[in-house]
């Protein structure tokens, strides 16, 4: 979704966002009920976890890797990078940008954790993030459990006009 502004030799050299660690892990992707469903049928042994008893929204339960504080996504093949391919949580589908509460707004934000995206011109980021933001927008109203909390660490691209 973001081609314009990453490319896949990049992310394959990168793979930072397929990993967690105890500050970040509640940056692992919302897996709404069609993903679980296509999850199961790569890994039926997949563990989910529950996010804030929503009944459709989960989590991926990640192991933590021996004497290292660092989480793989279960999802990441090291070769063909996201199993999930074009299907992976909408989450991801749109990372570095996240939509974000601020006051009584949502926004499209920008991680700083992409060392990619980071390089490219601001204006050349925002106007993909202004392409994006209606759909984004959309999605994100049915689907709210993906709005996390603003945080000043991320740049602020589009505000929601509703
Ligand atoms: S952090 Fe950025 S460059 Fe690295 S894999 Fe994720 S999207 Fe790609
Ligand atoms: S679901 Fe796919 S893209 Fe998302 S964190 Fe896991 S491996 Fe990475």
């Amino acid at each position: 979704m973001l081609s314009k502004l990453l490319s896949r030799k990049e992310c394959a050299e990168c793979r930072i966002c397929c990993c967690f660690d105890s500050s970040d892990i509640w940056e692992t992707p919302i897996i709404d009920s069609i993903t679980q469903q296509k999850v199961k049928s790569i890994n039926p042994n997949q563990e989910f976890l529950d996010f804030e008893n929503n009944k459709n929204s989960k989590l991926l339960k990640l192991k933590k890797q021996l004497d290292e504080d660092l989480y793989y996504c279960t999802l990441l093949d090291k070769n063909i990078g996201c199993k999930l391919g074009a299907e992976k949580p909408f989450d991801c589908r749109i990372w570095p940008f996240r939509v974000l509460k601020l006051d009584s707004r949502l926004v499209v934000g920008l991680s700083p954790v992409c060392p990619v995206v980071a390089k490219r011109p601001v204006e050349q980021v925002a106007e993909v993030a202004r392409e994006l933001a209606p759909m984004i927008f959309e999605y994100a109203k049915k689907n709210p459990d993906i709005v996390k909390e603003y945080k000043p660490e991320y740049t602020i691209l589009v505000v929601d006009d509703f």
